[in-house]
């Protein structure tokens, strides 16, 4: 038995923190699908091929040298927890991640995390494109203000320099780029519940994941 919870949603909506977190709870593998589109757009700035190459992209997808181990996801044996996490690198993330031949190119490394006894993804698409029979989809959102709080709130705890206007730009740019996309775009599955965690805290949202599997 190999069940699946998809957590699908816009950026900066808390899928991540709340995906983890049902997935430790459950015992379950864990699937950061954002990460792997991270980590191509980091992957192609250090290889010198540009976002908008699909196939020069696409290449280097098919071939990530990356692991997730020990909390912390590497790539070609350097740590870039950090690296993956800074703004252009979410940027050029959405950009790659609307290259068809770079969604093809990772489809089955994500599959690929469906082991026993269970796994909880995150994403864009892990309920419509990846995880289509999965048991329990869910979309995760939250106002864009709250969103761009929460990511301001992220920065400055990083010690980083955050300014709440640029974030609240980004977090649209790369929210209109990811649903107006013509392959696999943002949206809500007719299947897929919806959490809107605005007004709730991260126990609250993980509970209500919960309750929604175990009925
Ligand atoms: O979730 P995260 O912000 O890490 O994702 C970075 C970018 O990767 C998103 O803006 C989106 O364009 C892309 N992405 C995607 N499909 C996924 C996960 C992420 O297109 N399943």
């Amino acid at each position: 038995l190999k069940p699946v919870i998809t957590i699908d949603g816009p950026s900066a909506s808390g899928k991540g923190t709340v995906a983890a977190l049902v997935a430790d709870k459950l015992g379950f593998h864990y699937l950061d699908s954002g990460a792997l589109y991270r980590l191509t757009a980091l992957y192609a700035l250090r290889e010198s091929v540009n976002w908008e190459d699909a196939l020069g992209v696409a290449r280097l997808a098919a071939q990530l040298p990356a692991a997730f181990r020990d909390g912390k996801v590497w790539l070609d044996g350097n740590d870039v927890s950090a690296a993956i996490r800074a703004e252009d690198i979410g940027m050029g993330a959405s950009k790659v991640a609307a290259l068809p031949e770079v969604r093809a190119a990772l489809l089955e490394r994500q599959r690929a995390f469906l082991v026993p006894p269970g796994l909880v993804a995150d994403g864009r698409d892990m309920g419509s494109v990846v995880f289509p029979r999965a048991e329990l989809k869910v979309f995760l959102t939250a106002s864009a203000e709250v969103r761009a709080e929460r990511r301001y709130k992220q920065l400055i705890a990083k010690g980083e320099s955050a300014n709440l206007d640029r974030i609240q730009l980004d977090i649209s740019e790369r929210d209109a780029r990811d649903a107006a996309r013509a392959v696999a775009p943002l949206r809500q599955e007719p299947d897929a519940r919806l959490l809107d965690t605005s007004a709730l805290t991260i126990d609250q949202a993980v509970d209500q994941v919960l309750a929604w599997f175990a009925a």
